[in-house]
C-alpha cells in the first residue's frame, strides 16, 4: 500500500522514504513524530510549479509545524514564512530567514510583538485592526523606519465549506476587517505616514474543499481595491486541502490556478499554505500499551494521545492508522485511544485493523501539520521526540522532553 511517494509499505513494513520506521522507533522510543523532508520538498515544488503562472511566492505557515529542521529545509527551497506570533518570527529567523522573507499576521498582535517585528525588518504586516495600524506606525517611528508594507486583511463575509472551526472568512468570525472598514482606512491612509498600504490579504479558512468560496472572496477583494492603484500585492492566504484518507482525491490545483490567473494578472501574488506542504510529510508513531476488550469493543490503548495529536479531539479530524508491520491475519474493528483522562481522547474511531498485540506499533498518518505544533503537556506528559528523514538518512531533530523538563519553569 502506498499513501504517497514517501509514506508507504515496502514488503509489509511501513517506510518513510528509504527508512524502515520500526528501525527509527527502536532507537527513539514512542510516541515520536517522523517527517519526510523529501515529501515536504515535493509538495513545495508541486505548488511552486502549479502557481508559477501567477508568479506567486509561498510563505509557509509556521503555525502548522515549527520544527526548525523542517523550516531550514523549506527555506532552502526558497519559501518565505507566514508567522502569527513573535515566537514564530524568532523560529523563522533561527531557520535562516531574513525579515524580508516574513509575513506577520494575526488577529491580536501585542505592542511588544509589533515592536519586535518592526525592528527585525519584517517584510509584510497583515493587519486586522485599525488600532494595530497606529501601533505599527508608532513602532516604526521609534525604530526610525518608514515605508513599512501593510496588507489589510479582508473578511469577505463568505462561508467556506469546511469544518466550522476551520472557517475564518464569515461575518461572525473574529478575523479580518469588513470591506467598508477597509475602504475607510484606505481613504485615511495619510494618517499613518510610515506605512505603505501596498497590499491586501485574505484567508477564509483551512482544508477548503472547493474553490467557489475562494474565487468569490478574491472577486470581492478585487472590487474593493480597484480604486486604489497603489495596491499591487494580493495575499490569498492558505487553506489548500490535504487528503487525509487513503482513497481521497483532491480537486486539481491546476483548476484553481486556471480560475485565479485571469483575476490576479498584473498583481504580485503571495500565498500561505501550511498543511498542504507538511501534513502528508509527517506521521506520529505510537506503541500499543494494552488491548482492552470491553462492552463488545476492542480498544487499542496507545502511548500517544490528544496531548500529542489534538486534531481528532478538536476537529473530529480523521487520521489513517497504519500498523508498522502488516499481517495477513484476522481483522477487527478497533478504537485507537490514548491514556489521557478525557473521553475525547480518541485518536481513531471504528477502524478496520489487524488484530494487534501489546507492544505492536502503529502510525497515525498525515500528522505533519497541526500535530506537534498543537502538542501540549496536558496530564504532565513530556512532549514527543521529532525525527527528520532525508532520503536514506534520519536524525532526531528535537529530543523527547523529560520529566525534569516538566518542572524547569517552576519557581
Ligand atoms: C492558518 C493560516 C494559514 C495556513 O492554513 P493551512 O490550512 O495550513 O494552509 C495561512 N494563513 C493564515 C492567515 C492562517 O491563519
Amino acid at each position: 500500500m502506498v499513501f504517497n511517494a514517501s509514506i508507504r509499505y515496502v514488503a509489509d513494513k511501513l517506510f518513510v522514504d528509504a527508512v524502515d520506521v520500526s528501525a527509527i522507533v527502536r532507537e527513539t522510543g514512542t510516541p515520536t513524530y517522523v517527517y519526510s523532508l523529501g515529501r515536504a520538498r515535493d509538495n513545495i515544488r508541486r505548488l511552486q510549479s502549479a502557481f508559477a503562472r501567477l508568479e506567486a511566492r509561498i510563505h509557509f505557515s509556521v503555525k502548522s509545524n515549527g520544527s526548525l529542521a523542517l523550516l531550514r529545509a523549506l527555506k532552502d527551497e526558497g519559501v518565505g514564512f507566514d508567522c502569527v506570533s513573535a515566537g514564530e518570527i524568532r523560529l523563522a529567523l533561527e531557520a535562516g530567514a531574513t525579515g524580508d522573507d516574513i509575513v506577520f499576521a494575526g488577529v491580536g498582535k501585542t505592542r511588544d510583538e509589533i515592536a519586535y517585528a518592526v525592528t527585525q525588518g519584517i517584510g509584510w504586516f497583515n493587519v486586522e485592526n485599525a488600532l494595530e495600524l497606529r501601533y505599527i506606525d508608532e513602532a516604526a517611528a521609534d525604530a526610525g523606519l518608514d515605508a513599512i508594507s501593510v496588507a489589510l486583511r479582508l473578511n469577505p463575509q463568505i462561508e467556506a465549506k469546511t469544518h466550522p472551526h476551520l472557517a475564518t472568512g464569515h461575518g461572525a468570525a473574529k478575523f479580518g476587517l469588513t470591506a467598508d472598514v477597509i475602504g475607510e482606512l484606505l481613504a485615511n491612509q495619510a494618517a499613518y505616514p510610515r506605512l505603505d498600504f501596498a497590499g491586501i490579504h485574505m484567508h477564509i479558512g483551512s482544508q477548503l474543499g472547493d474553490s467557489a468560496a475562494t474565487l468569490a472572496a478574491v472577486d470581492s477583494l478585487l472590487a474593493l481595491i480597484r480604486p486604489w492603484r497603489h495596491i499591487t500585492t494580493i495575499n490569498i492566504g492558505g487553506g489548500l486541502p490535504v487528503a487525509y484518507r487513503w482513497d481521497e482525491t483532491l480537486p486539481a490545483l491546476e483548476d484553481l490556478v486556471d480560475a485565479l490567473a485571469p483575476r490576479l494578472c498584473g498583481y504580485g501574488v503571495l500565498f500561505e499554505p501550511g498543511r498542504a506542504i507538511v501534513a502528508d510529510a509527517g506521521i506520529l508513531v505510537a506503541e500499543i500499551l494494552y488491548v482492552k476488550r470491553q462492552a463488545g469493543q476492542v480498544f487499542y490503548i496507545v502511548d500517544a494521545s490528544m496531548a500529542e495529536l489534538l486534531r481528532p479531539a478538536l476537529y473530529d479530524a480523521y487520521h489513517e492508522v497504519a500498523p508498522l508491520q502488516t499481517t495477513d491475519g484476522e481483522m477487527t474493528t478497533a478504537q485507537v485511544v490514548g491514556p489521557v483522562c478525557e473521553t475525547a481522547d480518541v485518536l481513531a474511531r471504528d477502524r478496520r485493523l489487524p488484530m494487534l498485540q501489546e507492544g505492536d506499533k502503529l502510525a497515525l498518518l498525515t500528522a505533519g501539520a497541526y500535530g506537534m505544533a498543537m502538542a501540549s503537556n496536558y496530564n504532565a506528559r513530556p512532549r514527543p521526540a521529532e525525527v527528520v528523514v532525508d532520503g536514506g538518512a534520519w536524525r532526531v531533530s528535537r529530543r523527547r522532553e523529560t520529566l525534569e523538563d516538566l518542572i524547569q519553569y517552576e519557581t
